[in-house]
Parts: C-alpha cells; structure tokens; sequence
C-alpha cells in the first residue's frame, strides 16, 4: 500500500460516508436485486464510472485507482453491482471488437449510466457448453428477428439491453454459426420473470418472442459469435471484475471472536483451534488477492488473462466456501441466523454469505470447467472433450 493508494482509500471512504446509505444494503438483502440504480447514478454523476476510458469514448478525468478503490470499499459496505460488473465486460468486449458508432453509443452510454447490460448466453439447456444455444436471430429487411429463451440473466430486471448469444446459421458446427446482439429490455416482444436463487440472488429467465434489432445490435460480425464470446469470457473472469469483490470473512469473523466473553473471561479467539482456522482464512483471502493482482498485471501486459483468471475465480470461490462452512462451524447454532433474525451474529451476514457462496462457484463458469482450462492450457494436459 503505497501513500498514493492509501490517499485514494482514504478518499474512497469519504465518499462513501457521503454518499451511501445502509438501507441499500437491506434492500438488496430484502429484494435479491444485487444493484442499486441509486447508487449507479451516483457514481455516473461523479464520473467514476467513465475511470481510465478514453475521452472519446466518454472517459472521465478520474484516476482509475480511485475508482477501484471506491468500487471495493461499496463491496465491503455490503454492495454489490452486478449489473455495472456485466457492463463493463460487454462494454469490453465492445471496445476490442464493435465498430466506432458502437462505441460512441454503447461505451458513452454506459459511462454516463445511462445503459447496463445483462448477459443473455445462458438457456434452459445450455450453460457450460453456451455454444449449444438455440435462440436464434434470422435476418429481415428491418436487421434481425430474435426468438428464444434465456435463463439466469442476471439483474435483467434493472438492465436497459440484454448481451444476447444467438444461433445466424443452424447449418454449420455450433460455434460456427452464433452471433452476438445487443437486446433492448423495453422492445416489444422482450419479457423476464424473476428467479429467487439458494444465495438470495434473485436472477431472471428471459424470454424473446419476434424481437427486431437493427443490424447495428450486431456486435462483432454475422457467425462471429464464439469469437466475440471468448473475448468476453475472458473479461468475465478478467480484471474489470476484480473491484466488485472484496473478501472479508476472517476479519469479521475475527472481530465476532474477540466479543462474546464466557463466564470465566475468555473469548472464542481464546481457543486456539478457532484463531488457527481464522489464521488460514486469512491467508487463503490473501493468496485470492494476489491471484487476482496477477490477473490485473496479466491484463495491463495486454495478455488476455483467460487462464488466470479461471485459477483466481476457482479459488476464490472455492474459498470462500470453505471459510463460510468454518464460519459456521466456529459459531455453532447462532451461525444459522438469518439477516434480520434477532441475536443473529454480525447482522445475520455470515448465514447470507454460506448460502451465496455455493452459487458464485457455479456463475460465471463452474468449477469444474475452470479446472479444465488450467489444466489444458496451463499443464497441458490433453483435453478431456472431443472437439467439435
Ligand atoms: C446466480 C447465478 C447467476 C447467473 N448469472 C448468469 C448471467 O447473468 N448470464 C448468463 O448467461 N448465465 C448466468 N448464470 C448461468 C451460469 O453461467 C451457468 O449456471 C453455468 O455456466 C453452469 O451451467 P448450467 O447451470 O447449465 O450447468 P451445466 O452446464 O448443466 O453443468 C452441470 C454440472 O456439470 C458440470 N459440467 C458441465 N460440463 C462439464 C464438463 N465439460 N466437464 C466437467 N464437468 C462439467 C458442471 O461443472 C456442473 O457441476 C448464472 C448462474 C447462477 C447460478
């Protein structure tokens, strides 16, 4: 932590104490809505949303460690942004493979907080393997007629387009025949219905019944779409993504154990087996952070980060499990208080974190296809699917 860094935290906190307020942090509990527009505007008004873009495509003048700094600090508060975070990896996307109108409408838009984008790759019958998707966009004189189902578009509900991955040419191997299109979440035709989740989360199944676009919702090519969608996965578990998660188990876990005194005056952190389980946790979060710095590094190198990013959000994840089960473990019956519950340890948060930590394994890429890409690229082992 530099002095430069630790002025921008300082400052990233003031802000915070300015401008957010505890109730979102309720509201997203209470609704599943893990993105306050409140805030999104907030945050578009102070141009920490334009950080470290070009003045041409709508950047701001504000530092990017600022905003990284603020991005974790909302996260520590207890807010998420998911919306903005599938935002910026579309808006990405867009930068390395749309077309300059794309970027002075989509980038600019987003910017000003004026659009947030869902992912749409996701259908009842495709989620790992996403190539299989069988929404289809069939060309018109008008661009293009989408027709089809997705499932999980997350914070859809609060979204202005949907990043929509749909079948241009049924005739050719899967990846072959997929594009890419940006949906409109007021078009005719465009409808959601909301799905509460084992984390809390709720997300949305999306339905796309004759939606027209314009040839210009084409993002990056007709049949171009695995392309364009690699590109994005890799933002997915690239950098941009960083800023939105800020792990804090062991030292709220810590601060719980310090508290309750038994009868004799000791305290759970008196227990050696309990400061030794926090001790690990604490190093676990610790190696998530730098794998995550290795993840911005490869980034900034201008390598895209795809195997690094799959080991960050692999272990992450997968720690976070881990801790959360400890967590639990450490504070026996009251750890199974929910949010709201009276006497509920640390506002109930550590039975929230439990829950939503099964499913960020599963989002974004599930564990198991993780390990496949660190083992193939990485180790180079031999693939375990037949190519197609
Ligand atoms: C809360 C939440 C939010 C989400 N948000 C979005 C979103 O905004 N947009 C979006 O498009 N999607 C979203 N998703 C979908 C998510 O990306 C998929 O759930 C995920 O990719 C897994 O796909 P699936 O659910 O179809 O499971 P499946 O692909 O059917 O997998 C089932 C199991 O089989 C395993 N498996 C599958 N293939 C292999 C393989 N080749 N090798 C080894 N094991 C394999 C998986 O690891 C998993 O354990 C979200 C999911 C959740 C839970």
């Amino acid at each position: 932590m530099t002095d430069e860094l630790a002025a921008h935290r300082d400052a990233a906190r003031q802000w915070v104490v300015d401008n957010v307020r505890p109730a979102w942090v309720e509201e997203q509990y209470r609704t599943g809505v893990h993105q306050t527009m409140e805030l999104h505007r907030l945050l578009a008004r102070d141009g920490i949303l334009g950080a470290g873009w070009p003045a041409a495509h709508g950047g701001t003048e504000v530092v990017p460690e600022f905003a990284r700094a603020l991005h974790s600090e909302i996260s520590r508060f207890g807010l998420a942004a998911d919306g903005w975070s599938t935002t910026l990896m579309v808006i990405n996307t867009i930068n390395e493979v749309g077309t300059e109108s794309q970027k002075r409408e989509y980038i600019g838009g987003a910017l000003r907080g004026e659009i947030l984008i869902a992912l749409g790759y996701t259908e009842p019958e495709s989620g790992s393997d996403v190539a299989a998707a069988k929404t289809t966009a069939v060309r018109n004189e008008a661009g293009w007629l989408i027709n089809g189902q997705k499932l999980f578009t997350s914070t859809a509900q609060c979204c202005s387009h949907v990043f929509v991955l749909a079948r241009t040419n049924p005739g050719v191997p899967k990846h072959r025949g997929l594009s890419l299109f940006l949906v409109r979440t007021d078009d005719p035709g465009f409808d959601l219905r909301p799905i509460h989740t084992l984390g809390g989360q709720q997300t949305c199944a999306t339905y796309y019944s004759d939606v027209q676009v314009p040839d210009s919702a084409l993002i990056g090519g007709v049949d171009e779409g695995w392309r364009v969608m690699k590109v994005a996965l890799v933002h997915e578990r690239g950098s941009d993504n960083l800023e939105f998660v800020e792990t804090r188990v062991s030292s709220d876990l810590a601060r719980w154990a310090r508290g309750p005194r038994d009868s004799d005056g000791t305290t759970p952190l008196d227990d050696p087996l309990v400061a030794e389980r926090i001790g690990r946790m604490a190093v676990e979060e610790e190696v998530a952070r730098l794998l995550a710095l290795q993840v911005r590094a490869t980034s900034e190198r201008g390598e895209p980060p795809a195997v690094e990013g799959a080991m960050a959000k692999l272990f992450r994840t997968e720690a976070a499990q881990r801790h959360h089960s400890d967590a639990l473990d450490i504070l026996g019956a009251d750890g199974i208080l929910a949010p709201g519950a009276p006497g509920a340890p640390d506002a109930g948060l550590f039975e929230a974190g439990f829950r939503s930590a099964v499913v960020e394994t599963i989002r974004g890429g599930s564990s198991e296809i993780l390990r496949e890409i660190i083992a193939e690229r990485r180790l180079g082992l031999p693939r375990t699917r037949p190519r197609q």
